[in-house]
């Protein structure tokens, strides 16, 4: 689950780590309630106007203003929100409709009006799968396109991976203020910053901090004036607090309508929708659509108890989906048996009575073949198989 950018910073900031000082507000209203209630506590007179989606790269959009004065302020505000921000992070790009900006974050300017008095790190913390450990990715050169970095000049992006049995320790803690090219003041700022980050990114359950930039200000303080925040979906059950933070207006609708019928769906790109039982099955699934020509139009988990109910709604999920061309439903019958799905199959299809995409059919193991005794006498548009590659054939064909 990700979080906006000021919630991240609410996180952070729960945890001891220093950001820049916000409100977030969803009028022209809260916004100046907001300028006013920062100019009191940080008095400057400075602040930025910054949107809040579920994308990075805003700045480039138009999504983050410094704003002077008051009039500055009520301008951004009133342009930010509501408009549809393009950024290269949102769905199609710069080419694509942009996303809508609902709330807007009004933060303080923490940078020196010197702009040169200022440095912008790269901080980010996720798992690395390959060595089984957190990883401390940071960089000089922040504030920028991070892989654009690690693609012309790898040799400034640096790599720090944590022991996960004896956690961070202060010697790396200073060798990233060190690496960073920091002493003084804004060094052992940048050690403290580096111990609280890892340790809220640990009990927060996260599985991605990045921010960028983290700022080494004029007065040699060291904040995170950007958050980008993910937390780990399966931990969630304990994070009761960051649960409530969803913003499903920032989710893909059918993957929230999908979660709530507790099936596991990810919706992809290609013409062939899919419905099966078990993650891996669904993983051998797409790559047979794949060899067979097509591209999979989503990732769909229907789990161990493939029902008429369920299947029925895992059908409506799939056609949501205007690109699918044909249906693949591949179900390994073990603990559920294949006649009950094949059931299942028919009478969803015939309660929906709507369905005008060929539909394959590949039942394997208990009953299998009463179940696509089933489904041939069925007299609907459903094709049955029993071997996988039989199945791939019917779908080369249905594309066809
Ligand atoms: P992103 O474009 O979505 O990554 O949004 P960021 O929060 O990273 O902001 C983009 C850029 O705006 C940063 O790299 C900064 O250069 C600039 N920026 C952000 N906050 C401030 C601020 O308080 N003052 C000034 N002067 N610039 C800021
Ligand atoms: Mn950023």
């Amino acid at each position: 689950m990700n979080l906006h950018e000021y919630q991240g910073k609410e996180l952070l900031s729960s945890m001891g780590v220093a950001i820049q000082r916000g409100y977030v507000a969803t009028t022209v209203g809260e916004a100046e309630s907001a300028y006013q209630r920062l100019k009191e506590e940080t008095n400057t007179e400075y602040c930025v106007v910054k949107a809040q989606i579920h994308a990075g790269g805003r700045g480039k959009g138009g999504g983050v203003k410094l704003a002077k004065n008051e009039a500055d302020l009520r301008t951004y505000a009133g342009n930010i929100l509501g408009m549809m921000l393009k950024t290269p992070q949102t769905p199609g790009s710069m080419e694509g409709p942009g996303k809508l900006v609902k709330k807007v974050l009004i933060a303080e300017d923490c940078y020196a009006p010197d702009f040169d008095a200022n440095k912008e790190f790269y901080v980010s913390i996720l798992m690395d799968r390959e060595t089984r450990r957190n990883v401390i990715i940071y960089s000089t050169e922040g504030g920028m396109d991070i892989e654009a970095v690690a693609e012309k000049t790898p040799h400034l992006v640096h790599k720090e991976y944590i022991d996960p049995l004896a956690g961070i320790q202060a010697f790396q803690c200073r060798k990233i203020a060190f690496n960073l090219g920091l002493s003084g003041k804004a060094y052992a700022e940048m050690v403290k910053f580096i111990a609280q980050l890892y340790k809220a990114f640990v009990s927060s359950d996260a599985s991605l901090f990045e921010i960028n930039p983290c700022l080494k200000t004029g007065d040699d303080r060291i904040i995170a004036v950007d958050s980008k925040v993910s937390i780990d979906d399966n931990a969630l059950y304990r994070h009761a607090d960051l649960e409530a933070m969803r913003d499903t207006d920032e989710e893909d609708p059918t993957e929230v309508e999908a979660k709530e019928f507790d099936l596991n769906y990810v919706k992809l790109d290609g013409n062939v929708g899919c419905m099966v039982n078990g993650a891996g099955l669904a993983m051998a699934t797409m790559d047979i659509i794949k060899l067979s020509g097509g591209e999979p139009a989503n990732f769909l988990d229907v789990g161990g108890t493939a029902d008429a109910e369920r299947v029925e709604q895992a059908f409506r999920i799939i056609l949501k989906d205007p690109n699918v061309k044909a249906i693949l439903i591949n179900i390994f019958g073990g603990i559920v048996r294949c006649d009950r799905v094949a059931q299942g199959v028919v009478d969803a299809y015939k309660n929906m009575g709507n369905i005008n995409v060929p539909i394959i059919v590949r039942l394997q193991g208990t009953n299998a073949d009463i179940a696509k005794k089933l489904i041939d006498d069925s007299g609907l548009k459903v094709k049955s198989a029993i071997l996988l590659k039989e199945a791939a054939q019917l779908v080369t064909e249905a594309l066809a």
